[in-house]
């Protein structure tokens, strides 16, 4: 059964009638451009098959109660939490795009909803822009109000809620991938500008695979390292005079004007992984897929000795993919804990989780879990 299955069938149990309607929204990975989005850079996330369904119906009152299978409970907000910081917790991730519709002047009406996810939780595919993105498309909806938004202006809002509402610095990449993705495709996002652009992501047609594979480990200090390398980033791009380092065009020039040399290797990496995106992207526009794999690699080295993101799992997991046949592989996300992604032979799947989960054992660390990821689309009305 599809999450849109489930949601609908728990709306029906929860609340005793048929839901008016059910959207979902993709989980997503970034496939290259890790830690670009924040310096105005370039990112090339894809949907994952694994969705959050949204099942609603209009409500009498301004009021709104939502139930999430993930959580096991339901909360209820009124308007009078709608203000940044009222409520803590995952009803904030939806009160905070509540609060961000009617901030646009977008009057939603009071509802009821079911949540329901095949998308992990906090394992950093994204659980939070699917629940955000698939929310507000159903409350757009609930309101008439579908067409009033441009889908291009419907991550901004999902981004805001989660920034000012829920207090999370994230950038833009996941709320766009959820909402913008097609299906086959891999979405470039130039970060400053926000054009977008479908580059054709065909893996079967290649015979190839992309498989995720999630490490299990816990995030250490990753949201206080998060703020280390933005402000360090910030106030490299500073010393060096341009607005973001996305803006550095010469690289050992820049360097040369940098004092200390964790500066250098941070901007060593921002500036590569920028290039390594444009590289990935002229390779799959020319229909070379199979080529990819050295410069996931190349990005995996960089986040590891320039922006020193990475832990042993995730070293372990890109080390133990490649030795069984991976043509590249890399941490996917912020770092400190979450996945991994390799490119392989569609052949291989099986061969090469069962290598990394042997290398996890070897180590001591917990069973790691994978999933092949196709590229699906972004959100959708399911019923
Ligand atoms: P990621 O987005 O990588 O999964 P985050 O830490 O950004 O990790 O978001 C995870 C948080 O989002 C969860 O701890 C929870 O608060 C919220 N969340 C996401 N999906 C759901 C869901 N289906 N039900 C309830 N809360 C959810
Ligand atoms: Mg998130």
């Amino acid at each position: 059964m599809t999450s849109a299955d489930r949601a609908r069938g728990a709306f029906v149990d929860r609340y005793g009638h048929e839901p008016s309607l059910v959207w979902s929204a993709p989980g997503r990975v970034n496939l290259i451009g890790e830690h670009t989005d924040y310096n105005e850079g370039f990112v090339l996330p894809f949907a994952l098959p694994q969705r959050t369904a949204v099942a609603a119906s209009p409500h009498a009152g301004p009021e709104w109660t939502v139930w999430s299978e993930s959580a096991e409970r339901s909360v209820t907000f009124s308007l009078s939490d709608l203000v940044p910081g009222a409520l803590r917790g995952w009803g904030a991730y939806v009160a905070g795009v509540v609060w961000a519709l009617r901030g646009v002047g977008i009057d939603v009406p009071g509802a009821r909803l079911a949540v329901v996810s095949d998308v992990p939780l906090g394992a950093g595919l994204s659980s939070s822009a699917a629940l955000e993105c698939a929310v507000l498309a159903a409350m757009l909806d609930l309101g008439g109000a579908t067409d009033a938004l441009p889908r291009a202006q419907w991550p901004l809002l999902a981004q805001q809620a989660e920034n000012a509402y829920v207090g999370v610095p994230c950038g833009i990449m996941d709320q766009y991938a959820s909402t913008l993705c097609r299906e086959g495709h891999a979405l470039f996002l130039d970060c400053r500008t926000y054009a977008v652009e479908q580059v054709a992501f065909d893996l079967a047609v290649a015979g190839l695979s992309i498989l995720v594979v999630d490490t299990h480990a816990p995030h250490r200090h990753a949201d206080g390292e998060y703020a280390d390398r933005r402000a360090t980033c910030e106030a490299a791009a500073a010393a060096l005079g341009v607005p973001a380092l996305r803006d550095i065009t010469e690289l050992s020039a820049a360097l040369a004007k940098l004092s200390d040399d964790v500066s250098r290797r941070r901007v060593r990496h921002v500036v590569t992984e920028n290039e390594r995106v444009h590289a990935v992207v002229e390779l799959l526009r020319a229909d070379r897929l199979d080529a990819i794999g050295p410069l996931l690699h190349a990005s995996h080295e960089s986040l590891r000795d320039n922006y020193e993101v990475t832990v042993p799992e995730l070293d372990t997991a890109v080390d133990a993919a490649l030795t069984a046949g991976a043509l590249g592989a890399r941490m996917t996300g912020g770092g400190f804990g979450g996945c991994v992604i390799a490119l392989i032979d569609a052949a291989q799947a099986q061969e090469v989780a069962g290598a990394v989960a042997k290398a996890f054992a070897e180590h001591g660390f917990a069973a790691p879990s994978a999933i092949v990821a196709t590229p699906g689309p972004g959100v959708s009305r399911v019923a």
